[in-house]
């Protein structure tokens, strides 16, 4: 799969992905891997989806939450209501590495882990 190498960005996948391989309760998860480097719009926007520089990845779909799915619509007004399957340990680990978590956002995407450099210790 293709991932950004600025920043260390490739480094710090791996060494997330090294955490996870000790999880195999985790595996089904990790698997079908939604997607990394993707030249587009983020869904219903006109502006560019970070997947489009590489510093991002999203995990299986098949146990994600999407607001768009979850609301069946675009209105990014439409009144949303959190769900998650993701396991935090999941997200703990990315977290540590300086991934930031869609599902922490109002318009949550819990398949979508994004680098940020600032926050990666090297
Ligand atoms: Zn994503």
């Amino acid at each position: 799969m293709l991932f950004s190498k600025v920043n260390n960005a490739h480094l710090a996948l791996a060494a997330v992905s090294k955490e996870l391989d000790e999880h195999p309760e985790w595996k089904k998860y990790l698997i079908n891997i939604g997607g990394t480097f993707n030249w587009r719009n983020i869904s219903g926007t006109n502006r560019l989806s970070a997947h489009s520089f590489g510093i991002t990845i999203d995990i299986n779909t098949s146990y994600s939450n999407y607001w768009q799915w979850d609301c069946d619509c675009k209105n990014e007004d439409a009144k949303l209501t959190f769900k998650n399957r993701i396991p935090m340990g999941i997200v703990h680990i990315f977290e540590k590495h300086g991934f930031i978590w869609g599902g922490r956002w109002l318009h949550y995407d819990t398949m979508h882990f994004e680098f940020r450099p600032e926050f990666y210790a090297k």
